[in-house]
């Protein structure tokens, strides 16, 4: 037993068995069903954390989920299923190798049809940056993205305050700024990118930072340790191909985010009235509930009302 009271044998001191104080999600063991209780409360598990398609376990990012079906040190029958039958680019478990070997074709082209992108632009700026942006008019797809850098762009360029306006402008899309509210069906343009805060910041533009993507910042994507990915490796791991291996390309940059942003929008997970833990509906769903009547719950029942501490994309499709 460690000192957050896990337990990994099969009855708990109590004589009761363990599997009642197993989490419905990541399948961790407590001894104590307070422990479990506890675990809960801080967890925010949900349907919309990455899932092992095969034993259902929950993980907090694609990365751990990764490591859980291919290692180093792969759970043995998930792995084994999953070196069989596995899509290793978005790690869905298919019904047949046959099926798998379409699916992967499809899965990874996905990546390659550039149809979102509805209109490219380049705007130059004085003050040795440039901004790149891809907006995608396509009605599903209200996007628009920054990146990168590119010299040759900064000799006629417009200035700083202009390109504030244009841009703030595209963003909100008639809507006032302080009206634009996330989920509300207003006319503002979600913006998508990687590492925008330093865009942003080098371009003084203040944007919601609900109607925010950032592929650096969007848990699922990041690192077990809670770091960011590059955008480099995220293209490879997901999308199975290389950018940035010679020049850096804001364009083709653009082309990969709004590609995994698509990607991360397009997952189905299970569609309920109050999706978020911050919504006032749920909020402190665990708090209210007395302490004994947690404790009376299954598992199951606890992760019933347990609600994602972050806002998943696959919000945005529906
Ligand atoms: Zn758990
Ligand atoms: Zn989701
Ligand atoms: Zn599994
Ligand atoms: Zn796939």
């Amino acid at each position: 037993m460690d000192q957050s009271g896990q337990l990994t044998e099969e009855n708990g001191p109590e004589g009761r068995p363990n599997h009642m104080n197993k989490c419905a999600a990541c399948y961790r063991q407590f001894n104590k069903v307070e422990h479990l209780v506890e675990h809960m409360r801080i967890s925010y598990h949900s349907v919309h954390e990455p899932t092992c398609g095969i034993c259902r376990k929950h993980c907090r990012s694609f990365e751990s989920l990764r490591e859980h079906l291919i290692g180093p040190l792969p759970k043995q029958e998930c792995g084994n299923i999953f070196s069989m039958r596995g899509c290793r680019f978005c790690l869905a478990i298919l019904d047949s190798p046959y099926a798998l070997r379409l699916h992967q074709e499809r899965c990874q082209l996905s990546g390659l049809n550039a149809g979102v992108l509805g209109r490219m632009a380049n705007l130059g700026i004085r003050d040795n940056l440039t901004m790149d942006y891809s907006a995608g008019r396509n009605r599903s797809a209200p996007g628009y993205e920054t990146t990168g850098i590119r010299p040759e762009y900064l000799r006629d360029a417009m200035p700083v305050r202009q390109v504030q306006k244009k841009i703030q402008d595209f963003l909100c899309n008639g809507e006032p700024m302080w009206k634009i509210r996330p989920r509300s069906g207003g006319k503002a343009r979600i913006l998508v990118g990687h590492g925008l805060d330093h865009d942003l910041d080098r371009l003084q533009v203040e944007y919601p930072s609900a109607m925010i993507r950032d592929t650096a910042k969007y848990p699922p994507l990041m690192k077990t340790s809670k770091l960011s990915n590059p955008l480099k490796y995220l293209t490879q791991a997901y999308l199975g191909y290389d950018i940035q291996s010679g020049i850096q390309d804001p364009y083709e940059d653009c082309v990969a985010t709004m590609r995994l942003y698509m990607r991360m929008r397009s997952q189905n997970h299970r569609v309920e009235e109050y999706p978020l833990a911050a919504d006032p509906q749920n909020r402190n769903n665990f708090a209210s509930w007395r302490q004994s009547e947690l404790e009376r719950m299954t598992p199951e029942q606890m992760l019933d009302i347990s609600r994602s501490d972050y806002y998943c994309w696959c919000l945005d499709s529906n």
